[in-house]
């Protein structure tokens, strides 16, 4: 027979899950070639980040049967990248990793079409990431996917942004399905590592759980002055303490190598006093910097991880995970998936902060969020500054570009009820910075707007708000 010699397909592993029947499979699974070309035609796929995770994630995507991915990263190729980030090479340092990572991945999956974007995230307006099916995120940093979420939150209960919707959520306050933005966040720090799913107003949110993410863990100063155990001891006390013993004033800088050897030389002094072994050149940069190393295999096994749920999210081959998994590889190996719950209150994934508004108040008051909620009552989460805000995909007044800001600054002096064509209740969204431990980020968030002394509006209405 012809069958028994014809090469094995690619698809031969996906077809197993995708053209038959299982006891696991999802609710709405269809299985069948029919689903496996849609999944291939229609699908479209955005990866964030083209770093360590963001290049297995691309590859393991392709390999997956995706064939139509996005890829968005704002930084360039470095040398200490390559040990790890395997589609790029020596002469690739200093180029786009967007651009290479999708190129490599494109020479070697043929079908695949990724399209890649060299820009910071804030930079794409809000409507590119809601053409994507699934937004998968391979970051780093808590400020992006924060960033992210909020976009994805967003779109939450909005009917498609153009048309007049009545109804952002069900009579239940339960959100429209079709307007769910899926997203599976992984990431990885030295031998650990978590894939999540996000189900915006279905999961919690990153910003439900975002007590996850711990401060840094810093020493008891009174450890490190009297009595070290360990060599990031000696190195602490030699770096927080001695420096501003002796440089009264002058800041450390931890690029400077003359600042990196002193503290050396004093944390091997403090050391041979304790007897305490251990404290070399390297563990004092990586105490110092915070820095902690980045290990493939993770980044292998937590993609490995994303790339599954987006396949199951996609076809409904399977149910999805519920809702986090942690991978723990630091001795032996242990995995462990928990179910989180939302938090209903969160500000970026619920219905929204209610606010009550006289009829009267300016949008200029209410781009002046600040000042704005302190009149109003202390959200002091809500803190936004220089804020843009639109009203159904309107925007009533963008604080960028120049362009828009001179199209739509006549509107700061019109009442916002009215540039709300007159709706009771309704909600805005508004983008903004906040600055948090004297750092800033880009937010997005949404108010749920009631107008006092309004006809329509009932206490039933406002009633268990925010
Ligand atoms: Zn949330």
């Amino acid at each position: 027979m012809a069958d028994s010699v014809a090469p094995p397909s690619r698809s031969r592993d996906l077809d197993k899950l995708l053209l038959r029947n299982g006891n696991l499979v999802g609710p709405n699974f269809e299985p069948g070639a029919e689903l496996r070309d849609d999944l291939q035609e229609y699908a479209r796929i955005l990866v964030v980040g083209a770093g360590g995770l963001g290049c297995e994630l691309l590859k393991d995507l392709a390999l997956s049967g995706f064939k139509n991915i996005d890829v968005i990263d704002m930084d360039r190729i470095e040398v200490t990248n390559l040990n790890r980030q395997f589609l790029f090479r020596v002469e690739d340092v200093g180029k786009p990793k967007a651009e290479v990572a999708a190129k490599r991945v494109m020479e070697r999956v043929s079908g695949v079409n990724i399209v890649p974007h060299f820009c910071r995230i804030e930079d794409k307006e809000i409507p590119f990431y809601n053409d994507f099916n699934i937004i998968v995120l391979g970051l780093d940093s808590i400020e992006a996917r924060s960033y992210i979420n909020s976009v994805a939150c967003s779109f939450l209960g909005a009917v498609s942004h153009l048309l007049l919707g009545y109804l952002e959520y069900d009579s239940d306050d339960k959100p429209r399905e079709e307007t769910i933005k899926p997203m599976v966040d992984g990431g990885t720090e030295g031998f650990k590592g978590h894939a999540r799913l996000i189900m915006p107003g279905v999961t919690p949110c990153f910003e439900c759980t975002i007590w996850l993410f711990p401060p840094q863990v810093k020493f008891p100063l009174c450890t490190l002055a009297e009595t070290p155990r360990t060599a990031a001891h000696c190195i602490e006390y030699a770096h927080l303490i001695k420096w501003d013993e002796v440089h009264s004033g002058k800041a450390f800088d931890p690029d400077d190598p003359e600042h990196m050897k002193w503290v050396y030389d004093k944390a091997v002094k403090r050391a041979e006093l304790f007897g305490i072994p251990g404290v070399t050149y390297s563990l004092t940069q990586g105490v110092v910097k915070n820095i902690i190393p980045a290990i493939a295999s993770t980044n292998a096994i937590i993609s490995a991880a994303c790339a599954l749920e987006t396949l199951k999210i996609a076809s409904g081959c399977s149910k999805t995970l519920a809702n986090y998994l942690t991978y723990n590889g630091v001795a032996g190996l242990h995995i462990k998936v928990t179910e989180f719950v939302k938090d209903k209150d969160c500000l970026v994934c619920g219905p929204g902060v209610l606010i009550e508004l006289d009829a009267s108040v300016t949008l200029e008051k209410v781009t002046c969020l600040v000042v704005f909620i302190n009149l109003l009552e202390d959200h002091p989460k809500l803190l936004l500054s220089k804020a843009s805000v639109s009203h159904r995909g309107k925007n009533l007044y963008m604080q960028a570009p120049p362009v828009l800001e001179e199209m739509t600054r006549s509107n700061l002096s019109l009442p916002l009820y009215e540039l709300m064509d007159k709706v009771a209740k309704d909600t805005i969204h508004v983008t903004g910075t906040t600055s948090k431990d004297g750092k800033k980020s880009s937010c997005l968030r949404k108010l749920r707007v009631v107008f006092k002394a309004i006809d329509g509006v009932t206490d039933m209405d406002t009633a268990g708000g925010a």
